[in-house]
């Protein structure tokens, strides 16, 4: 066993407290990671105070991991002492399955193992990145390329790999009109992904405060997602939307800016169930669709394809000690644009 500094909490209601917390000792084919930052996502925040409903507490949030390699097993191939590297939302899967064969390890038949809250192939609930150390299979490590720093990578591994994976599988390039609903933690790396992917990038919030970045970003338009001229000016327009806001929007009204075959997918998960007209999708042959994180060999692609576009994650680093004070300005929505914990400030405590 290994002990290792964390903060945790303990109930919906609590604040975070540091925890000692065991890690496995390293098997044949894991690697042990020196954790240098952790995001804070928008799921941790529900996670921890118990909005999904299913958290197993003490908890220990994250899923944007970023630091270097101290010790690796006897069978590891891929990485070696030093390395810098990072782990994202799910770190198992049955490995067996034709879904997991065929390297879409987040769709397992058996159900990928997440990197907290999730009980692994031993019995034990993970616990994620807000700890100084984590031991996780090879398999599910990234390698983080030089160009890129610990910190400004680390949003990447959830966030950046969230918007990366549906731009590549709808097909953004140089003859699509993308929309991103929403320039928060997601769209702010959404942006400059689909811009370097050559697609025509129109943003839409419900504010105009955000606008300059957004151009800054790679955005070609910005607009007020509760102007009703937006519906007009782009009907028939995009060839693909991401919302990637929890909010139930007008979907007859969205769906009708869709052009032929062109797909609107939910990122964000709004509160209720969502209403829609059919005949809004028969028009234009469109699709509503869904995604989950990309799988391990496209979140490398990922962070290959950020390293050379120069992508990265704009941050605000934080101690451990006001990981509650940034929870709250995450359900505030007053974040520019990602939180990421210093993880050096936790023994500190
Ligand atoms: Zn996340
Ligand atoms: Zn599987």
């Amino acid at each position: 066993m290994i002990m290792v500094n964390a903060r945790s909490i303990a109930g919906p209601d609590e604040s975070f407290k540091p925890m000692e917390l065991h890690r496995r000792d390293v098997g044949p084919t894991d690697v042990l990671i020196d954790i240098a930052y952790c995001g804070i996502c928008h799921t941790d925040v529900s996670r921890a105070r118990g909005e999904f409903g299913t958290t197993h507490y003490p908890l220990v949030p994250g899923h944007e991991i970023a630091g270097t390699v101290s010790a690796i097993g006897p069978g590891v191939q891929k990485f070696a002492v030093g390395d810098r590297v990072g782990v994202g939302c799910l770190v198992d899967s049955c490995r067996e399955c034709d879904y997991c064969r065929a390297g879409m390890e987040p769709y397992c038949r058996n159900g990928h193992v997440r990197t907290y809250n999730c009980l692994d192939r031993s019995g034990q609930y993970t616990q994620g990145g807000y700890s100084e150390k984590i031991v996780v299979d090879e398999g599910y490590v990234l390698r983080i390329p030089d160009a890129l720093s610990l910190e400004s990578a680390a949003p990447l591994l959830c966030a950046g790999i969230t918007l990366y994976s549906p731009l590549r599988r709808w097909k953004a390039g140089p003859d699509a009109k993308v929309a991103i609903i929403g320039f928060g933690g997601l769209g702010h790396v959404g942006v400059p992904m689909s811009a370097a992917l050559g697609a025509h990038t129109v943003v839409f919030d419900l504010t105009m405060d955000k606008a300059a970045d957004a151009y800054r970003r790679g955005a070609d338009e910005y607009r007020l997602s509760t102007d009703p001229a937006i519906f007009t000016d782009f009907a028939g327009a995009f060839d693909l939307i991401l919302s990637t806001v929890p909010a139930n929007l007008d979907y007859d009204a969205f769906l009708g800016t869709l052009a032929l075959d062109g797909t609107f997918v939910n990122l964000g998960v709004p509160k209720n169930p969502i209403s829609l007209d059919v005949f809004s999708l028969l028009n234009n042959r469109r699709s509503l669709a869904g995604t989950l994180v990309g799988s391990i060999a496209e979140t490398q692609e990922m962070l290959d394809f950020c390293a050379e576009n120069g992508i990265v994650a704009e941050t605000e680093v934080v101690a451990a000690d006001e990981i509650d004070a940034a929870y709250d300005r995450v359900a505030a929505s007053d974040v520019r644009y990602r939180f990421v914990i210093d993880i050096s400030t936790l023994a500190t405590a």
